[in-house]
């Protein structure tokens, strides 16, 4: 019969790019909305990247590429993972592919079996279980709530594991809560994985963007025994301000990403060939540039946390990485206004972008109800005129 798959049909598609599609809409149409929604940062990619893309376009660099990446932008991944990580990869253990997110994917595809348990710490990313779902794995979810940080307790973690327990995803600093994983945490996640044998795909997305003084650890530079275990995964996106070029990439034992390159060279062949040598002059560009962003970043999260504490009814951690904020709300479920009760996350985002237009991520697809994210990846102007708006729109709730 021809009906959608089972397969499709158990996928949501992603709320956060829902949002953002939303929000762009209806600024599009010329509604003012203040968009907290978009994971990516406003500032342009740096010239002397888009500059690299343009010369390597003109040059006629527009064939297939091999499918696991330029040999030019593995040796400079490589280069980059033994400078700034500590890790030592081989050029064949590295494959480029379109964005972290396919990585990711391609990642799981190649070592999730139907039924395999896959930990994930909850508040998680919303493709996370989706992919896993994807793959037929099974996800389990731990608590990395506020208590600790947003991060996992190292023993509710133990008591998560099974003999059927696959793989943990790992994702520090984090989307959305910005939890950071300090080094004597990854220490012990990466004992209980090299003791109970399972993989553990290490998202390290958001590692630039850290504050405070606070130190990222790539879990596989911690011995041998766990590097063997760990997916790497990394990406363009965030540290360079490249969200639509749709760039990411992988490190891990051979034997994983030929079987990932088996998968991508089916599914997509290799990444856009112009984008990589703009890649490697990324890799190879002057550090200041991410420094500048993050400087700003920090600013505004300071700024942020304390207009959002100053309202009645939300409360907000301090993140320690990345650039989102992650309120608790719940204290405005049960609350109204002209009839739109707020009961959870979903209704307050809703009466936020209807009432007060402005844009928020709900926390329930990130697995968490009583929680919505604003991504603060805006100016600091945004940032005052939405959160004057959403002072506004809570005050209004009776
Ligand atoms: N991991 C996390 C935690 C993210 O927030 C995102 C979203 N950008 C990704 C991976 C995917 O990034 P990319 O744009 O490289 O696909
Ligand atoms: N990762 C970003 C976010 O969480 C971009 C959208 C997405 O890929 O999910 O908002």
């Amino acid at each position: 019969m021809a009906v959608i798959s089972q397969r499709a049909h158990k996928i949501s598609p992603s709320p956060t790019l829902a949002i953002t599609a939303k929000a762009k809409a209806m600024q599009a149409e010329g509604i003012d909305v203040v968009n907290f929604g978009a994971g990516e940062p406003d500032f342009d990619t740096p010239q002397f990247i888009k500059d690299a893309a343009v010369k390597s376009l003109a040059a006629g660099f527009t064939k297939y590429t091999p499918t696991a990446g330029t040999a030019d932008l593995k040796k400079a991944i490589v280069e980059k993972l033994k400078r700034e990580n500590g890790l030592d990869y081989a050029t064949n253990q590295i494959i480029v592919s379109l964005g972290a997110k396919h990585s990711i994917y391609n990642a799981v595809l190649a070592t999730v079996d139907p039924g395999d348990e896959v930990i994930i710490p909850a508040p998680y990313w919303v493709s996370y279980p989706e992919i896993v779902g994807m793959a037929e794995g099974k996800a389990v979810y731990v608590d990395a709530d506020e208590s600790t940080g947003f991060t996992v307790p190292i023993e509710k973690l133990r008591d998560a594991v099974t003999p059927n327990t696959k793989m943990l995803i790992l994702n520090s600093p984090s989307n959305p809560t910005g939890g950071v994983y300090n080094r004597a945490q990854i220490e012990q996640i990466a004992e209980l994985a090299v003791e109970k044998g399972f993989y553990v795909l290490s998202d390290e997305i958001y590692e630039k963007i850290i504050y405070d003084g606070r130190e990222h650890v790539s879990i596989a530079s911690l011995g041998d025994e766990i590097k063997k275990l760990t997916i790497t995964i990394n990406g363009f996106s965030k540290a360079f301000s490249m969200t639509g070029w749709r760039l990411g990439y992988a490190a891990a034992d051979k034997e994983i990403v030929s079987a990932m390159a088996a998968i991508q060279s089916h599914s997509a062949s290799n990444l856009v060939s112009f984008t990589q040598p703009a890649a490697v002059a990324a890799l190879n560009g002057p550090s200041e540039v991410v420094g500048a962003m993050v400087s700003e970043f920090d600013k505004r999260r300071k700024h942020i946390v304390s207009r959002l504490n100053d309202i009645r009814g939300i409360t907000c951690a301090m993140p320690g990485g990345a650039f989102y904020v992650f309120p608790n709300v719940s204290q405005l479920f049960g609350r109204e206004f002209n009839g739109k009760k707020i009961t959870d996350s979903d209704s307050f985002a809703n009466y936020l972008l209807e009432d007060a237009k402005v844009a928020v991520v709900a926390g329930s697809g990130f697995g968490a109800g009583n929680y919505v994210r604003l991504s603060y990846a805006t100016s600091m102007e945004c940032i005052d005129k939405g959160l004057d708006r959403i002072a506004e729109a809570v005050a209004k709730l009776g």
